[in-house]
Formats: C-alpha cells, structure tokens, sequence
C-alpha cells in the first residue's frame, strides 16, 4: 500500500511525499501519481514528526479532575489507590480509547503506559492502530500475599505473546516505596529474560529520596542500580530529585529519563533540572503522567511547561531552547527505542501529523517549530498517521462519537 500526500509543507516549503508500506520513501518537489494507491490532498497543511508521550497512565483519563490540590502521598492514598482497587477490565477498556482519542487528536502516537488489566489496553490499541509500550506493573506495598500475585499477573502478561506489531510489552515497577525489594528483583529478571524496557518512578519527590535513604542507606538511584535494575532498557519517570552521583549513574547506564514538568509542579514534587540534565548529556524524553495529575495528555502543553519550568528553575534564559525540547518530544525516544523515527526524511518511518495552517496559531509559518512548542494545540492537528496509516483524518476520528458516548455512560456509574 502506497500514499502519495501532494504539496504539504515541509520547512515551510511545499512537497509531495510518497509514503510505502510503513515508511517515507520519497520526499520532492513533485512525484508522479502512478507511484501510489492512493492521493492526499494536504495544500495548507505542515508536515511534523509525531510526537512520543514515554510516561503515562492512559486509563487514568478516568480519575481526572478527582482529589486536586493534595501532595502525592495524600493523593494517592485517599485518591487514587482506593478507586484503583475498584476498576474492572472492561472500565480500563472504555478509557484506554478515550485516552488514545485525545492522545491522537493532540499529535502523539506513542505511549509508554503503566497501569493494570493493560490487555484491555492493548485491545484498544488493536482498535485505534497506535503504538504503545504496554506493562502490568508491580506494586505490592510490602504485602507477601500481593507479592505473590503479582509474579503471577506480570509473568502470565509478558509470555502471552502479542500479535500486534505496534505493542511492544513491558515490565513496569511503580516506585521504590511501593515495590518490595523481591518484587524488583523478580521485575528486573523477568526483564532481561524477556529483552525487554523496564519503566519505573523515580525520585519523583524528595520525601521518596529521604525515606530510601533511611530505609536502605541509599538514594532511590543507587539502591536501584544495586539491584541491577538501571540498563540502558531502563525507562525513568520524573527523577526530580537526583544529587549528582544519580545523575553520573544514570547517565553510565544508558538510562532514558521521562520528564513530567506538568505533573511535577501541579502535585508540588518540585522541578527537574532540565538544564543541568541535558548539559550532562543524559537522554530526556518527555511524559505526560497520568490524566489524573496533569491533568490533561497533550505534548504540546508538556513540552511549553518543560522549556517554561526549565528556564524559570535555572534562572536562564538559553535553557531549553526549541530545538531541544522538540528533540525530546521526537528523536531522543525514538533512537532510544531503535526506532529510526521522529523525523521527516526519507527512510523514517511514516509517524507524522499534518497541522492545519489555516489557524490563528501556526502564524508567521516561517517560525512554525517555536509554535509547535509554545503555540499550538490539538485544534491544530489535522492528521495522524501511524506507522502508514491514517488514524485522523480531517480532525475525523471514525469512532470518536462512540468512543466518548461510552466514556460518557461509564463515568455516570463510576461516581
Ligand atoms: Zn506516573
């Protein structure tokens, strides 16, 4: 299957791009039609990489807007954990789409999601054609009954085998003061036997760090590498509060860092050093977190809170610049993944959105790359083509009417 898109705009020129099976073949000013099966008419659109959300927890779309204004231990434990408990298959199901919806209609195409019964996730992926980094994650607060069940949940998750080429599955621990220490060897195990990602919270806020050092004499980072569980298949949400010997660790093993500004100044942890971070030479992608603690899935709101908080926090004004923070929004996830995306250049593969430049916000077109970061937002965004496949098409979702009328129905019987 081949699309020719016909004169979108690249670089504020226009081009015909021939898209082959899940790739870009061709960029130039002008491709004969006999090449492919099918035209897109994009006069007026912009062509830009799609972007990689590497932290969220997609089902949360259903705890939006509950428990405001609290710290993250409070949150959580009169919030979140006790409604968590609660939350069957199909409830994970039903806002799994409404998550993937919004992520689409605001430019993302891939997810690395941690949370439970993330089958039903992955049955939603199969709907809407996204890519995700699937996990069942650990967490069993320190009770050897949980514990158990766990290793029994994640092992049963991670060897049925997945025929969707878009879903990688993970192993994913939830944080340091959530996961006994057998749970994260067992996690890190299973992990390597499977040759897979690890996604795990850490030092998200400084009474995380404080408590593992009483507990264990260590900074959450260098308990964990102790254990073994920092590689350079290590996904690493947050990491607000990391002295400089974390840092240097990380940095040795390869690790990628999920920065969350949005989470982490609306729950008070604190902010990340973004500055000093990407001078280090450490990899940051960005992450959303959940719906619950954003309280939204957009990256273009992330990624103007991540260049705001990172020059605010140093107090300067060269930190993070446009480049820098699209690079975390496209390329540094996607090398980090092997994936040979993030990008619109012959050979990459075909994740990409159109931005409809017919807007108040994509203008002057000649600075489009500053409003991607500081401007726009999903009434922007067009298209969305994943992997070779249009999933919006003229901000039509095929399934968004019903995506949303079930949310509706399940949400006036979960509250
Ligand atoms: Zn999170």
């Amino acid at each position: 299957m081949s699309i020719l898109i016909r004169q979108v705009l690249l670089n504020n020129k226009p081009v015909d791009i021939l898209i082959n099976k899940n790739k870009i073949e061709k960029i130039a000013s002008h491709i004969p039609t006999a090449l492919s099966d099918e035209i897109v008419q994009a006069e007026g659109k912009a062509i830009l990489p799609a972007f990689y959300n590497m932290h969220t927890h997609s089902p949360m779309v259903l705890l939006r807007g509950i428990g405001e204004d609290k710290d993250l231990f409070s949150w959580l434990q009169n919030d979140i954990w006790p409604r968590e408990e609660k939350l069957t298959g199909e409830q994970i199901y039903i806002a799994s789409r409404m998550a993937i919806l919004e992520m689409i209609k605001t430019g993302t195409v891939l997810f690395n999601d941690m949370y439970f019964f993330m089958d039903e996730t992955i049955r939603a992926i199969d709907e809407m054609g996204a890519r995700g980094l699937i996990s069942c994650v650990a967490m069993d607060l320190f009770d050897p009954k949980k514990t158990l069940q766990k290793k029994k949940d994640m092992a049963h998750f991670i060897q049925t085998p997945c025929s969707n080429k878009q879903v990688i599955k993970t192993i994913a621990c939830h944080a340091v003061y959530t996961v006994s220490e057998e749970l994260l060897l067992f996690s890190k195990d299973l992990a390597q036997k499977h040759n897979t990602y690890l996604h795990i919270h850490l030092a998200e806020t400084e009474k995380e760090v404080l408590d593992c050092i009483e507990k264990t004499g260590l900074t959450p980072t260098k308990y964990l590498d102790k254990l073994g569980l920092l590689t350079p298949k290590t996904i690493l949400a947050h990491c607000v509060w990391l002295n400089d010997e974390d840092q240097n660790i990380i940095k040795e093993r390869g690790c990628l860092i999920a920065h969350c500004p949005i989470s982490n100044l609306k729950l008070n942890s604190g902010q990340m050093p973004l500055n000093t971070y990407l001078k280090k030479g450490l990899k940051v992608a960005l992450g959303t977190d959940g719906a619950s603690s954003n309280n939204a899935l957009s990256m273009f709101s992330e990624m103007k809170v991540a260049a705001l908080s990172a020059k605010g926090e140093s107090h300067d004004i060269t930190a993070a610049p446009v480049s820098s923070i699209l690079k975390m929004a496209h390329q540094t996830p996607a090398e980090f993944l092997g994936l040979n995306a993030g990008k619109i250049i012959e050979g990459a593969l075909a994740d990409f959105i159109f931005v409809d430049t017919h807007n108040t916000l994509t203008h002057p077109l000649q600075f489009l790359d500053s409003h991607c970061v500081y401007s726009l937002d999903s009434s922007c965004v067009s298209d969305v083509c994943v992997n070779g496949r249009f999933v919006l098409k003229n901000k039509n979702h095929p399934l968004e009417n019903e995506i949303i009328d079930s949310f509706f129905t399940l949400t006036e019987s979960f509250f």
